[in-house]
């Protein structure tokens, strides 16, 4: 069996408004990230550990953010997309581990939600998925609330 390893990592500035997104899910704050798609900065990073998994380059190339097409995109579909390029290339995702990185607002009460929607996003089974937070512990752009993160490990396997 081929196994792979991925590895993703995202940051967005924090600005003034609604309609922060983390792994698909709304968030209720009062400051949103901000991007040229929907700046879901936890998708991204599981966008990115998928394509390094794989050997398919970066989020960046798939969806350049000079491309109107992108602007305002929904991540899921970009992820969807992704999705479908790792399966067609015999490749099983075996597990996703994540952490946001945020100093507000309180995760706690979305992470399960959060874990649901990664699981039917990556079509595998809950406990393939883990969903971490944690704060910056006020210091540097995330601790000091100017900007939100994500990091993520992807595992892929192939038969063969
Ligand atoms: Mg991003």
């Amino acid at each position: 069996m081929d196994v792979r390893v991925g590895l993703g990592g995202d940051v967005h500035r924090l600005v003034p408004g609604s309609g922060l997104v983390l792994g698909g899910i709304e968030i209720d704050f009062e400051l949103k990230a901000h991007g040229h798609s929907d700046a879901d900065v936890l998708l991204h990073a599981v966008t990115d550990a998928l394509l390094g998994a794989a050997g398919l380059g970066d989020i960046g190339e798939w969806f350049p953010d000079t491309d109107s097409r992108w602007s305002g995109a929904d991540s899921a579909l970009l992820l969807a997309e992704v999705v479908k390029a790792v399966h067609e290339r015999g490749w099983q995702i075996g597990n996703l581990d994540c952490t946001i990185l945020a100093e507000r607002p309180k995760l706690s009460p979305y992470k399960a939600k959060i874990r649901q929607r990664l699981a039917r996003l990556l079509n595998v089974a809950i406990d393939a998925i883990n969903v971490k937070a944690k704060t910056g512990e006020a210091v540097g752009p995330i601790g000091r609330g100017e900007a939100i993160g994500a990091e993520a490990a992807v595992l892929l396997t192939r038969e063969g």
